[in-house]
């Protein structure tokens, strides 16, 4: 037998209870979580996250965009750094990214009770993950990377026309100094989160060990037909554009239900050309958002959806224009990173199994740079992105003591 169970590093569950509970109210309405980047909410949960870092006996720094760092320094050169996302969707749960925060918390609290590491190990509540405010996706972990164009700060802006760089401000931040906050000194990254799916609430195991976070395609597929008359047009002299488009969506569909899990697609967000009750619309466009961890799978099923579009087209008479808006590569975790999650995952008496995300997290990115792997615990009913997002305490103590055990390996 291994170290089974001797060196499991267990997170306290009163500690980290307190955490989710008292970081789950802040930005909480009636509605759900509303914690934006640099907004009221935002910047409470910024000062509780000092206090209790600075509680905790750790290191606290904020670095030029807003993340939160609490630190354990150790004898040796680099940084093992752990942590999540504090912002939130409009109408979203406490769990999303909050758990990763606190449950990295909790688990450097434990492992400062264990001893000095040769490693120094840092947790981060990252400033943004969700482009709830601004479209400025993945902007903490992107300004640790060296990622943020210059321009950014000055261009972006959120709804009610304030600059990122003028929230920025408001929140006590010099966005002249975004450039200061990349790091050259990481060495891993792990990051627990919530599973936002159905797969391990379903079949009863405790942590999800990640192997790959899918690349998103995105397209916009506009199709134009002939704007006319809804009384005097006979049907079979129509060439209706969303007629055909409605045919393409729901035989793209069927194609990528016909692929089995973990394919999906999506088509969102429609648009409809005049858009009156009395007229044949002439033009029609939907979103495709289309998923799969494998990338030959995932471009052969866009080869598809293209010939579907093609083959639409030509029976409705219309004519149809495929733009691709996004096209991510999928990001591999690090296999020795899951070695040691998985050997972590069985110190603490917990099953396991690797499994692929549904969803796409800052350890996508993170993994272009730093040996990186996520750690997910079960969501109830799969629930995610709404305010009846729950991960039970006990799930969130097991993947928080999973975090630490694993981060005890590595930094020990
Ligand atoms: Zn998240």
């Amino acid at each position: 037998m291994s170290r089974a169970t001797t060196d499991a590093v267990h997170v306290d569950d009163q500690l980290l209870a307190m955490y989710v509970a008292e970081l789950g109210a802040i930005g909480d309405t009636p509605d759900g979580m509303y914690r934006f980047m640099y907004d009221d909410a935002w910047q409470r949960a910024r000062d509780t996250l000092l206090g209790w870092i600075r509680d905790a006996g750790l290191e606290a720094r904020v670095d030029a965009v807003g993340n939160v760092f609490g630190r354990l320094p150790g004898s040796g050169d680099g940084v093992v750094l752990t942590g999540s996302h504090v912002d939130t969707v409009p109408s979203g749960g406490k769990y999303d990214g909050a758990l990763g925060v606190v449950g990295g918390l909790a688990a450097l609290a434990a492992l400062r009770q264990v001893g000095t590491p040769t490693t120094t190990l840092e947790v981060v509540s990252l400033c943004e993950e969700e482009s709830s405010r601004f479209p400025a996706n993945f902007f903490g972990t992107r300004a640790m990377l060296g990622l943020i164009a210059p321009d950014e700060p000055d261009r972006l802006r959120d709804r009610d026309g304030v600059t990122l760089a003028e929230a920025m401000r408001r929140a006590g931040l010099d966005p002249a100094a975004v450039a200061t906050a990349e790091r050259h000194d990481l060495r891993t990254f792990l990051e627990l989160h919530i599973e936002q799916g159905r797969v391990l609430a379903d079949e009863g195991v405790d942590i999800g060990l990640v192997e790959v976070i899918p690349g998103i395609a995105w397209e916009t597929i506009t199709v134009r037909g002939r704007q006319d008359h809804a009384g005097a047009t006979p049907m079979d002299l129509r060439a209706d554009a969303l007629q055909a488009a409605a045919q393409m969506a729901r035989e793209i569909t069927v194609a990528v239900e016909g692929e089995g899990r973990p394919a999906v697609v999506t088509t969102g967000r429609w648009t409809v050309e005049p858009g009156q009750p009395s007229i044949v619309p002439g033009l029609a466009r939907f979103s495709l958002d289309l998923r799969h961890p494998d990338l030959s799978v995932r471009d052969r099923l866009l080869d598809q959806v293209h010939r579907i579009c093609a083959d639409v087209a030509q029976r409705h008479g219309v004519e149809v224009d495929v733009v691709r808006d996004k096209d991510e590569e999928p990001a591999t975790m690090d296999e020795t990173l899951l070695d040691v999650l998985r050997g972590s995952a069985e110190a603490c008496a917990a099953s396991w199994r690797r499994m692929p995300s549904g969803a796409g997290h800052d350890s996508q990115l993170m993994a272009s740079r730093v040996p990186t792997a996520m750690v997910f615990v079960p969501s109830v009913e799969g629930r995610s992105h709404t305010p009846a997002e729950y991960t039970s305490p006990e799930d969130c103590v097991r993947g928080a003591s999973v975090l630490a055990t694993a981060l005890h390996r590595l930094a020990y």
